[in-house]
């Protein structure tokens, strides 16, 4: 753009222009030996059952370690994969780590380890047609049934044709693998696709539990997904609890499932074990 609009909005725009490209290359590198050297970690979120309060599912969620640095949160670096491609690989590994950590917490705790685990998809891994031989070689190697795996994505990939996300989507549910439509709500939201394509779950975006009380047009957009939900018989979570009045506003709303800061953050394997190890004592 800084071309078509002459010198003068060249010279103004190239410096920043430069930088930030100089930036993003520096970072392009380091993700990918990021990736190389191992240095990304799954995070685990419990979803819990609002009633009991129980762990029912977790969502594995990306972070980046560089040594001897802070952790760095998937919002500074998944734009980025997703841009240069790296994001296939990402995906990849952690589809794997998740797995096979559903499949050690299956051997160690049997009924009370999660009831699936939730991974999210970028739309490029989505829309890769190896999408479903890397599923199967990948959770195979695990030994996790896939009926346990849930792949969530977003409203976005409802933006190509509807034939070929109709397919993809058909041929998930073959496999036996969950799908969730995640952040539901902020995004291009068309009705239409709720009952059009093959779901099991909705995970309303965490926008509207953060302004649950505040406005009747936010209390009455959350209580319609919840009747919609219900209506369509779709498993609905809420993501982005944070205080008890939330969850007692929803589940007069009708929603069993949340995840939030309220319960847990995402955490590592090893404290996410012990959230487990806790649960089988209240039993
Ligand atoms: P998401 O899938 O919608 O994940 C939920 C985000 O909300 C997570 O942020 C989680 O830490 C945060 N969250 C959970 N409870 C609360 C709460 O009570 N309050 C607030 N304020 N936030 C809460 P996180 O881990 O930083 O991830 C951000 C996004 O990055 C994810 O949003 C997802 O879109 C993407 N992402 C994370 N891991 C992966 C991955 O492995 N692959 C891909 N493709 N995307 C990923
Ligand atoms: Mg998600
Ligand atoms: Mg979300
Ligand atoms: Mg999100």
């Amino acid at each position: 753009r800084a071309k078509a609009n002459g010198k003068a909005c060249h010279e103004i725009f190239a410096p920043t222009m430069y930088l930030s490209a100089l930036k993003e290359l520096h970072l392009e590198s380091d993700l990918r030996q990021a990736i190389q050297r191992q240095e990304l970690v799954v995070y685990y979120q419990p979803i819990v059952f609002l009633k009991t309060q129980q762990i029912i599912g977790a969502e594995a969620l990306v972070r980046w370690q560089p040594p001897g640095k802070s952790l760095i949160p998937p919002n500074d670096f998944i734009p980025l994969a997703e841009e240069t491609g790296l994001i296939i690989n990402l995906d990849r590994w952690v589809l794997q780590c998740a797995c096979q950590q559903l499949y050690e917490w299956q051997q160690d705790f049997q009924g009370l380890a999660p009831h699936f685990i939730s991974v999210n998809l970028s739309p490029k891994q989505f829309f890769d047609p190896r999408l479903k031989d890397i599923i199967i070689e990948i959770v195979g190697k695990t030994g996790l049934d896939k009926k346990y795996l849930k792949l969530e994505i977003t409203e976005t990939v409802f933006l190509k044709n509807s034939h070929t996300v109709l397919n993809l989507l058909y041929q998930l549910q073959q496999l036996n693998i969950q799908i969730c439509l995640d952040d539901f709500g902020t995004g291009y939201s068309s009705l239409s696709y709720l009952h059009r394509f093959p779901l099991n779950s909705l995970k309303i975006d965490r926008g509207f539990i953060n302004d649950l009380g505040q406005t009747n047009q936010n209390d009455a957009i959350v209580r319609i997904v919840g009747t919609l939900a219900q209506e369509l018989q779709l498993e609905l979570i809420a993501e982005g609890i944070e205080e008890s009045y939330q969850i007692e506003a929803l589940t007069t709303l009708g929603y069993q499932w949340g995840q939030g800061y309220y319960f847990s953050p995402p955490i590592d394997a090893q404290a996410f074990s012990l959230l487990l190890e806790k649960n089988t004592f209240h039993i």
